[in-house]
């Protein structure tokens, strides 16, 4: 039988299974922080140039950086506790998705049943764990947001950062496309560690609203995923922190391995998008 997810709220596992799924769940660790294969022979550098990056993109970010403001990310969070927007197997949330184009990816504009088709095929072609090729299944469905009460895109997709402490200059596009924030020149939050405090840890921060810190809340509650595979989902787009090493001094111990994950799931995410698109209905039917 499909398992249904429910986005959010009503556990989709059967309880009784959980605590026996924990067990062995980060088997084929080892293998996650090997290079990725997929890509050798790519040329990285013409992803992700926001510089050249259309209209469409910058107008995107100027957007998402005026209204991503702490009390936005209060609501959201007291939003997500309270409603249960929709449930679905995972399947029917994959086909759901297609329909979505992300306004703010200036590497793709196919479909985001491809991208995360693209995304599981590297992964299950560089022998990696199958706990992880289904991160890569899944890593984005939270777009569905979109479907169900998003205010737009800007609080769906994009790079994500900390709120409730100051904008680090390494955000795309940079400091200064907050002025207009709200939090900008908030007494507090201006502050470099704002509400937070050296050392804090990641799991204790709030990232901008999205789909990643959407899904990450979901699955962490409704699958046996292990903490790498969730980190990989709550940080993919948090490029300021796993590219651009800024926010270090919030992380904990914790935090450094995970570190690691994420970045070993990057590659796979964003370079398989030049990757020819595979056939939905031949994996549909495989699976
Ligand atoms: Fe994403
Ligand atoms: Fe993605």
């Amino acid at each position: 039988m499909a398992a249904t997810v429910a986005f959010p709220g009503v556990n989709m596992f059967e309880a009784v299974s959980d605590d026996i799924d924990n067990i062995n769940v980060i088997k084929g660790q080892e293998d996650i922080y090997e290079k990725s294969k997929f890509d050798q022979d790519k040329d990285t550098t013409t992803f992700r140039q926001f510089n050249d990056a259309c209209d469409r993109v910058k107008s995107f970010y100027a957007q998402q950086h005026t209204l991503q403001t702490t009390a936005f990310n209060l609501k959201a969070r007291e939003d997500f506790r309270s409603k249960t927007r929709a449930e679905m197997t995972v399947w029917e949330a994959l086909e759901k998705l297609d329909t979505f184009v992300d306004e703010c990816d200036p590497d793709t504009q196919e479909s985001q049943l491809t991208h995360l088709l693209q995304t599981a095929e590297a992964l299950r072609n560089d022998g990696k764990p199958r706990w992880m090729q289904l991160v890569g299944l899944i890593h984005d469905l939270g777009k569905l947001l979109f479907f169900y009460g998003a205010k737009g895109q800007w609080d769906v997709v994009g790079d994500t950062f900390p709120v409730g402490c100051a904008f680090d200059d390494r955000i795309v596009f940079g400091t200064d496309s907050f002025k207009d924030n709200e939090d900008y020149d908030h007494e507090v939050y201006k502050t470099k560690f704002g509400i937070y405090s050296p050392g804090i840890g990641l799991d204790n921060v709030m990232l901008s609203w999205g789909h990643d810190e959407y899904l990450y809340h979901v699955v962490k509650d409704q699958s046996t995923i292990p903490d790498e595979g969730l980190a990989m989902i709550r940080y993919h787009s948090f490029y300021p922190w796993h590219r651009e090493g800024a926010y270090r001094d919030l992380m904990n111990e914790k935090d450094e391995a995970m570190l690691k994950a994420v970045l070993a799931f990057n590659p796979y995410d964003l370079y398989s998008k030049s990757d020819a698109p595979p056939s939905a209905q031949e994996l549909k039917v495989s699976r």
